[in-house]
């Protein structure tokens, strides 16, 4: 028998998720002396003990981390026999560079819920409830190494209780940061809409039908019972918000389960440590009111409680949410307290606050299961942010702007980059400010200094504009969908040239025109545009993406010619009289500007099918006319496929004949938006296969907004697959604007590697 020593240095989320308390109780079980220490450079430790109980602990350290931790690096090496008496955890030592990261949120685990269900327990509905294993993170921490001082915690002093568990490596709270109880931690407070304290049970409120402001994790919801049309829609008129979704928050699983069919993956996204919002299909026999909360679409976005706070707000009688974040059309989202009663004073009839402060906002995630079992992001916030997107190699440090809505940016370091949350529309002033404020915040915990600044072609994005205001720093433009295509090569760590198919809204092109339905071939250094569906003008710029029958117009004009104005009259009936004769003008005079964007022949059909005409929200025809669409309808309309110097035009004007004799003969709605799928699906993939035989490259990634629309995704997943392509998607970052910065900022690091 021989003793030896270790010193181990572990990288990755291994801060703030139980993980010096579980090497403590680790080294304990093999009777190892030494200590552990949390640094900003990541957990270190030194071991020392019998040799085969060394090696035995080394292997569980690496292979059993605790539930949340992540380990994304373990160097050891052995050191000589220094004669430790015991096991200590040291206090934090914020020297050293920084590798470490921090843990996102992490939703109410069960031991900490079965105690908040406990009326014997200390703890019983006590709203802040939390442990090792679960509770805030990101939204509390204002910087590393994770300690209580660093959080938003640090006004509460912990009392004997709390820090005597806190102090004991075989409790479950063993340093864990936030660990409070109704005795030291926050508390919340009921008032009304005049800050005036209301002695009466939140849940008594809505079930009156009173919308309740609720102050939670990452920010302030809406709340009011889904059940309740009558209150939901009076929701709608205060926060003036018309045909967007709301997403519902339900009691538990079986509730859950009662209102929207739920696939095993399904289940484990929502009871995941994330507890993100899922995208599901609703059941019909669901008696919530689908007008109200989810017009126009089959599908329900639905999470579970994932504090304790907000088991509070229900019981057997409320059981189902409308959870909505607590802003005014594109204004932020609400955070504090006095704020949230200066803006929503005639939105919410009462206020649920505490006097924990939300250090980094963070909206609600939404996600949706491919049907190819994997996880697709509509939003990566609360649950996934600040977590790394590993790239498989090291990157220079880069700080990426990403685009303007829905927008992300990211920094890269190491191995890893770093996307923030979502930040709203950057043309609403507060949105700009709080973007940068994240861009701070996030240079600061990671510790990074960006050697070059990645930003789109736009001219007009804020994030373009505020870029060319920076002074010493590189800065590299990059083709926005070009940076579509870098973002899934970079998540699925690829090499190489490949083709990339993007279907977006729009994206400003080299040539000055709108991009929006492209195959672009290159890497990450370079590219070239292969084909792109046929340009058209884009009828009053903007203005067209809010009004769908605006492109419909130019589409049904070029390609049925007078007998197409007919029909827009037939067809449009939000198109006045006066507006047509102004659009048709300028479309005469050819002073529009060009685009080939998918996003736009999307809204085209959709109006023309008469499902949407005007979006009240980004994206709504598009939305809406996926979710029309009649999976069981196999035909397909025309194309066809041109070849303009090197390029490939991909043209849809052969499919409106066709559309309009359907229409004619009165064929359902459902099925002509199924058709639209797939003639988009068949074109797509005949001009893949030129390429490929073309360029020899059988490697295609699929990027862009427009592939959110899940009937593509997996129709040319399938087709693609079939036809021997590698086909690659995003599942780490949303196909949109929200997964722009990650490619922005791998193609910068590119250019200066
Ligand atoms: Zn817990
Ligand atoms: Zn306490
Ligand atoms: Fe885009």
């Amino acid at each position: 028998m021989s003793v030896k020593a270790y010193s181990v240095k572990l990288n990755g989320i291994v801060q703030g998720v139980g993980f010096r308390p579980h090497v403590y109780r680790l080294a304990v079980e093999y009777n190892l002396k030494g200590w552990v220490i949390n640094s900003s450079a990541g957990v270190i430790l030194e071991v020392e003990g019998e040799e085969e109980d060394l090696h035995e602990f080394l292997r569980r350290l690496q292979n059993e981390p605790p539930p949340r931790a992540v380990i994304r690096s373990c160097e050891m090496r052995e050191i000589p026999v220094h004669g430790f008496t015991g096991f200590t955890i040291r206090p934090s030592d914020d020297a050293g560079k920084t590798t470490a990261m921090i843990s996102p949120d992490i939703a109410v685990c069960q031991e900490c819920k079965k105690e908040t269900d406990d009326p014997n327990d200390r703890r019983y509905r006590y709203p802040f409830t939390n442990c090792t294993n679960c509770g805030p993170r990101f939204t509390i921490i204002k910087g590393l190494p994770y300690d209580r001082a660093m959080t938003t915690m640090a006004k509460f002093t912990m009392c004997p209780d709390c820090q005597a568990e806190f102090d004991d490596p075989g409790n479950r709270r063993f340093h864990a940061q936030p660990n409070a109880c109704p005795v030291c931690g926050p508390r919340i407070t009921l008032v009304d809409s005049h800050g005036v304290p209301v002695n009466r049970e939140v849940r008594d409120l809505l079930k009156s039908g009173y919308i309740v402001a609720v102050k939670g994790l990452g920010g302030f919801h809406l709340a009011v019972n889904a059940l309740d049309a009558e209150a939901v829609m009076r929701l709608r008129q205060r926060k003036r918000r018309d045909a967007k979704p709301f997403a519902v928050m339900v009691r538990d699983l079986a509730t859950a389960h009662q209102h929207c069919i739920i696939s095993a993956g399904e289940e484990e996204l929502l009871t995941s440590p994330a507890a993100p919002i899922v995208i599901l299909q609703r059941r019909e026999d669901s008696p919530l009111p689908a007008e109200a909360i989810h017009p126009g679409l089959k599908t329900l976005g639905v999470m579970l409680p994932y504090t304790p706070l907000h088991y509070l707000l229900f019981d057997d009688e409320l059981r189902v949410l409308i959870m909505t974040s607590a802003n005014i059309s594109d204004e932020p989202l609400i955070t504090v307290n006095e704020e949230a009663l200066d803006k929503l004073g005639a939105v919410a009839d009462f206020f649920l606050l505490h006097n924990r402060d939300i250090y980094n906002p963070c909206d609600d995630s939404v996600v949706q299961l491919t049907k190819g079992r994997t996880i697709h992001f509509m939003r990566r916030a609360r649950g996934y942010v600040p977590e790394g997107i590993p790239l498989g190699r090291p990157v220079l440090p880069v700080l990426a702007l990403g685009g303007e809505m829905k927008n992300t940016f990211c920094i890269t370091r190491g191995n890893d980059a770093f996307l923030s949350q979502h930040w709203g529309d950057l043309n609403h002033y507060q949105n700009y400010v709080n973007f940068l404020q994240g861009i701070e915040r996030f240079k600061a915990s990671l510790e990074v200094e960006p050697e070059a600044l990645a930003h789109d072609l736009h001219p007009d994005y804020q994030t373009t504009r505020w870029a060319k205001e920076q002074k010493d720093i590189r800065r590299v433009e990059v083709q926005h969908h070009h940076a579509h295509m870098a973002s899934v090569m970079a998540e699925n760590d690829l090499q190489g040239e490949v083709l990339g198919l993007i279907c977006d809204g729009s994206g400003w092109g080299t040539d000055g025109t709108v991009w929006g339905g492209e195959i672009l071939r290159g890497d990450f250094l370079r590219f070239e545009r292969v084909a792109h569906l046929r340009t058209l003008p884009l009828p009053g710029g903007d203005l067209a993406a809010r009004r769908p029958y605006r492109m419909a117009l130019v589409y049904l004009l070029l390609a049925l010619g007078e007998p197409g104005l007919e029909w827009a009259d037939r067809l449009l009936p939000d198109l006045k009289p006066g507006e047509k004769e102004l659009m048709l003008q300028r479309l005469r005079s050819g002073s529009e500007p060009l685009t080939s964007s998918c996003g736009r022949l999307f809204d085209a059909v959709a109006a023309v099918l008469g499902i949407c005409g005007i979006n009240r929200y980004e994206g709504q025809a598009a939305v809406e006319l996926e979710a029309c669409a009649d999976p069981g309808e196999k035909g397909s309309y025309g194309f066809a496929l041109e070849k303009q110097g090197d390029r490939w035009v991909m043209d849809v004007m052969p499919m409106w004949s066709e559309l309009i004799a359907d229409i004619k003969s009165a064929l359902r709605p459902e099925s002509m938006a199924m058709k639209f799928h797939l003639t988009l699906v068949r074109m797509f993939e005949a001009t893949l296969l030129k390429l490929r035989d073309e360029t020899g490259l059988n490697r295609v990634v699929l990027s862009g907004g427009v592939f959110h629309n899940q009937i593509l995704l997996d129709n040319m997943l399938e087709r693609l697959t079939n036809r021997g392509f590698m086909v690659y998607h995003h599942q780490k970052v949303p196909p949109g604007d929200g997964g722009l910065s990650l490619g922005q900022a791998v193609i910068a690091s590119e250019v200066g590697g």
